[in-house]
């Protein structure tokens, strides 16, 4: 059955599509921290952070459809729900992007958020040139793709863009990372300015997915951050993996840094699967940009999107699931920790909150990556029914992002079937 649907697939979605599991998943229904089959089987989601407060939460969906049965329209029109939920996005930001310093912007999608943040650093700034991290993933427009190295050398990068490698404490042998990356960042600059180009921005993601969860130390940004507003450019942080409480200290992933950044892109768990996105920058930037030019987005910031957005704040405040991510995430790495003492193959266990980073290796001396291994234990734990991914230069970390209401009783279950799948894949 599941071979007739992929057939169906290819023919009519087309070859560019891809399918990330070899055994790919057919699902009907979402609950919670659960997926289900047209059989009925139940699989536990840690695959991805969209279903942030856990997929199809009935106050999200009630939301949801209360006001799709009231207004829905495009944003020319002026509404209340778009002014609410403004304000209340901008009431989780620290002084400097709050109300009065901050404004908010509203998008579809993360890659529009960081289309038009590209926009709005190139017209504050002057400059063109951007710096962001080797395995990079930031979006789908063109200039996005071009800034994206995680989409593989097919994908040439825009001249305008200089890679340098995140920051990798594990890799790194207890070096100054934050040192170590604002010194990469300089030398970045220093290449642009050598092609007559200024920097308009640093741009990462905080935890580093794509490159492999990098977490550690927090505070490491600091000093690159330091070093491109130094040379004339802004720091954006990319939210769009991290934001939303994920990693367990406040509602945002640069607060680990204890810094603000300029500009900060969010999308994904915003709208727990609905299609909402965003920005957040500092007032004075937007002024240069409405000034320059115009911005109109359809369908960003319409109604039902806003009271989508609101109900997944509301839900993330009522329900505690902040305190949720630091207490269940801390679980899942002494957990995990644990295991490494009966599995060699486990050789950093890392992450934020439950946002939580696994490192396989084939030597724990070498720290040479175990790729083969983890391909086999995705499939192993997908054997089991539990959905997971890898990411990270040699694909052999595991990105573990469960929707936030993953309680003790789902870790216990994700912790058993790893140490299972861990055995079957030495085995
Ligand atoms: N930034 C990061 C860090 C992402 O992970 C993604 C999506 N994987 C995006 C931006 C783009 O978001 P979207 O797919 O909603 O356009």
């Amino acid at each position: 059955r599941e071979r007739a649907l992929i057939a169906r697939r290819e023919r009519l979605l087309g070859p560019a599509y891809r399918l990330f599991y070899a055994n790919p998943v057919h699902v009907v229904r979402g609950e919670g921290v659960w997926l289900y089959d047209p059989d009925g089987n139940a699989y536990l989601d840690v695959y991805n952070n969209v279903a942030c407060v856990g997929h199809c939460h009935p106050r999200v969906v009630a939301a949801l459809s209360r006001q799709a049965a009231v207004l829905n329209t495009h944003t020319r029109y002026i509404t209340d729900g778009i002014l609410d939920y403004a304000e209340r996005l901008l009431a989780t930001f620290p002084a400097g992007l709050a109300p009065g310093a901050g404004h908010a912007m509203f998008t579809c999608t993360g890659s529009e958020a960081n289309d038009l943040a590209y926009r709005i650093a190139c017209a504050h700034t002057g400059g063109t040139g951007f710096v962001v991290t080797r395995l990079a993933y930031h979006g789908v427009t063109s200039v996005l793709a071009g800034m994206s190295p995680s989409l593989g050398p097919q994908q040439p990068l825009l001249p305008n863009v200089r890679t340098v490698p995140a920051p990798d404490l594990y890799r790194a042998g207890g070096a100054d990372v934050g040192e170590s990356f604002a010194a990469q960042v300089r030398a970045a600059v220093a290449d642009l300015a050598a092609q007559g180009i200024r920097p308009a921005a640093l741009l990462v993601d905080t935890i580093f997915s794509s490159d492999g969860v990098l977490s550690d130390p927090p505070g490491f940004l600091r000093p690159a951050v330091a070093a491109i507003r130094e040379a004339g450019g802004l720091f954006i942080a990319d939210e769009v993996q991290p934001g939303f409480g994920r990693t367990g200290e406040g509602m945002w992933g640069f607060a680990r840094h204890g810094l603000v950044p300029d500009i900060v892109t969010m999308g994904k768990p915003m709208g727990n699967g609905h299609p909402v996105a965003g920005l957040v920058a500092r007032s004075d930037l937007l002024r240069g940009f409405g000034e320059r030019t115009r911005y109109f987005n359809t369908f960003g910031g319409n109604p039902v999107s806003c009271a989508v957005g609101m109900a997944v704040l509301d839900v993330i405040e009522e329900e505690g699931l902040i305190g949720n991510a630091r207490v269940v995430g801390e679980m899942m790495r002494a957990g995990l920790r644990e295991l490494a003492a009966r599995h060699a193959l486990i050789g950093d266990v890392r992450g934020a909150g439950l946002f939580v980073g696994m490192e396989l290796v084939t030597d724990r001396a070498t720290r040479a990556p175990a790729t083969a291994a983890t391909a086999r234990l995705v499939n192993a734990l997908r054997a089991r029914r539990v959905l997971i991914s890898a990411a990270g230069p040699h694909a052999n970390i595991l990105k573990i992002r469960p929707p936030l209401v993953f309680g003790r009783e789902h870790a216990t279950l994700f912790l058993t079937a790893m140490d299972e799948a861990l055995g079957e894949v030495a085995a």
